[in-house]
Order: structure tokens, then C-alpha cells, then sequence
């Protein structure tokens, strides 16, 4: 049986080591000079958000030659596959890596490479999720149009950045054509914003949720009365992504006793375990699942068969 992770950002989840080692290599000076990249990364205190996501400005501009992206995809899809992962979604906003000398086919194709290179080595799948940026409405469109135009090399799309203020809804014509073109949908939602995200990322053809957490505010837990989202992503069975260390690390629950996945799980809800961004919350898989059985949490293993059979990479 397949043993799936739906959520990891790949420009979170650099190696310390080797983002040093490419920041020599490529002369990135904000890097080089310092001593303990492992903890120069950890952001599991930081007090706001800015410099939770200052830490991406560095990852992205490592990110930025097709060496360096086919090694950070080939590392990734490595490192979930000691975590016992045989199918691995990956997600990243390609722009980032666009540039003077190098464009959008070449980051897809560096990618690709990358983890049919881990492939090759350990049997792992891997495939690409394109993120568009949902503060910038260009972005997303033009995000939107380079799915479309790569559909075989890349397995869906999201929308990633501040939640708040930002709806689904906003990109309600993106969606369509995306959904119109078979590109399988993932929507962040329910983690900078509440149930009425959630809502509208299902409305906007959303398969997935990405965190769905806060689906939990739409349940009273003494009378397990369900409200009419939650009703419907437990009916259906809507997949939650959920990433329990990243939502304490972005201060949604102050402690892992107080993050709601094992009454999620009590409730029937689907539930997976991913990881979002393992540089910037010093985790792992190994880690995440450690956590869930510190939780409760015992049939970890059926969680993560669970997860596989709504892999967006069974469609390829
Ligand atoms: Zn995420």
C-alpha cells in the first residue's frame, strides 16, 4: 500500500546543509556568513509573520538556477522516502525561479528531473503543485495559464500566501478554466481565515483543503453538532491537509494538546498528515507522525494509506 503526503512546500523544505552549501557555491551573500543555518531557519519563535516568511526570501533565491532546483527536488523526495512516503505532492510558485536565464518550461522540467531522479533510486512518486500567489491577482492568473500549458507535468494547482482578505471566490474565473482543463484543485483555506474560507474554497471546486483546520469552529465538541460545512466535509469526506506543527509554529494553537486533529479524527472527518514547511519548523514526516502518536493519534498507518488514495498523483 502507497503511503502519501499531500502537503509540503518545496522552497520549505530545504536542507540546512544544503542551502548552505549552495549559497557558497552560488555566492549568496545573506548566507554565507552565517554560522548556524540550521537555527538561522527555524522559525518555530518567530513572534510574526514577516519573519516566519523572511526565511522564504533566502530558499527561493537558492532556488533560482535548474542544478540547484533538480537537487532540492531530488533532496526532497530523498528525505520523504527515509520517512517511509512512497507518494510525495510537492507544491511551489514557480515564478520565483524565473529569470533572465531561466524559464518556466526549464523550473518544471529541473523539478521533474529532480524527483524522477528519487524515482529511479527508491520506487518514490513525486509530482508538482503549482502555487499561485492569492495577494497577487497576476500572479495567480498567470500561474493558472502555466498549468493549463504544462497539464501533463504537473499533478494540480493551489493558491498559497496571506489567507485573510484574500478568498477563494476572488479568482472564482481562474478556477473555472482550471477545473475546465482537468487541473486538479487544492485551495489553502482554514487556516488564516475560518469556516467561511473553507466554504468558499469548495464552492471555487476545491477537491482538497489545504489545512482545513478550522472546520472545527464549525462543530459545537460537546453536542458534536455539526454545522452545515462541516456536515458537508464529512459527508463527502473532503480531505483535510493538515499540518500540525506549521499551525503551532504560526501561532493557531499554543500547544500541540490544544490542536483539534484527534477530534477531527474522533469525528470521522478525512484527515491526512503533511508537513508544509520542514526547514522553517524544524520537522520531518518521522516528526509529524511522532507528534500524532503523542496526540492519540495510533492508526498513523492506515492515515497515511487513507491519504494515498487521494493523491492527485493517481491521475498520472
Ligand atoms: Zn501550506
Amino acid at each position: 500500500m502507497n503511503k502519501a503526503v499531500l502537503h509540503d512546500h518545496l522552497d520549505g523544505g530545504l536542507r540546512a546543509k544544503t542551502a548552505k552549501e549552495l549559497a557558497i557555491k552560488d555566492s549568496y551573500k545573506p548566507l554565507i556568513e552565517i554560522e548556524d543555518i540550521e537555527s538561522f531557519f527555524n522559525r518555530e519563535s518567530s513572534t510574526s509573520l514577516e519573519e516566519y516568511l523572511e526565511a522564504f526570501v533566502h530558499t527561493t533565491a537558492l532556488m533560482s538556477n535548474y542544478d540547484n532546483l533538480e537537487r532540492i527536488a531530488f533532496e526532497a523526495a530523498e528525505d520523504m522516502h527515509f520517512c517511509g512516503i512512497t507518494l510525495y505532492e510537492s507544491r511551489y510558485a514557480p515564478l520565483y525561479s524565473v529569470n533572465d536565464n531561466l524559464q518556466i518550461k526549464d523550473v518544471i522540467h529541473a523539478i521533474n528531473s529532480g524527483f524522477k531522479q528519487a524515482e529511479n533510486l527508491y520506487g518514490i512518486k513525486s509530482g508538482l503543485i503549482l502555487c499561485g500567489m492569492r495577494n497577487d491577482k497576476e500572479n495567480v492568473s498567470q500561474v493558472s495559464e502555466i498549468a493549463i500549458d504544462f497539464k501533463e507535468q504537473i499533478i494540480g494547482f493551489d493558491i498559497a500566501g496571506p489567507e485573510y482578505n484574500f478568498l477563494p471566490s476572488l479568482f472564482a474565473d481562474v478556477f473555472n478554466k482550471l477545473k475546465n482543463n482537468g487541473i486538479n484543485l487544492t485551495i489553502h483555506a482554514g487556516e488564516g481565515d475560518g469556516v467561511n474560507s473553507i466554504q468558499d474554497a469548495l464552492d471555487n471546486g476545491a477537491k482538497r483543503i489545504g489545512h482545513g483546520v478550522r472546520i472545527i469552529e464549525d462543530i459545537d465538541t460537546t453536542s458534536k453538532k455539526l454545522g452545515k460545512t462541516a456536515e458537508y466535509v464529512r459527508n463527502k469526506q473532503v480531505p483535510l491537509e493538515i499540518c500540525i506543527t506549521s499551525n503551532i509554529h504560526t501561532n493557531m494553537y499554543e500547544e500541540y494538546n490544544n490542536h483539534p486533529i484527534k477530534d477531527l479524527i474522533d469525528l470521522e472527518f478525512n484527515v491526512s498528515i503533511n508537513t508544509d514547511n520542514r526547514l522553517m519548523s524544524n520537522t520531518s514526516m518521522k516528526k509529524e507522525i511522532d507528534i500524532a502518536k503523542n496526540l492519540g493519534i495510533n492508526n498513523i498507518d492506515r492515515i497515511l494509506e487513507n491519504s494515498a488514495s487521494y493523491s492527485f498523483l493517481n491521475d498520472f
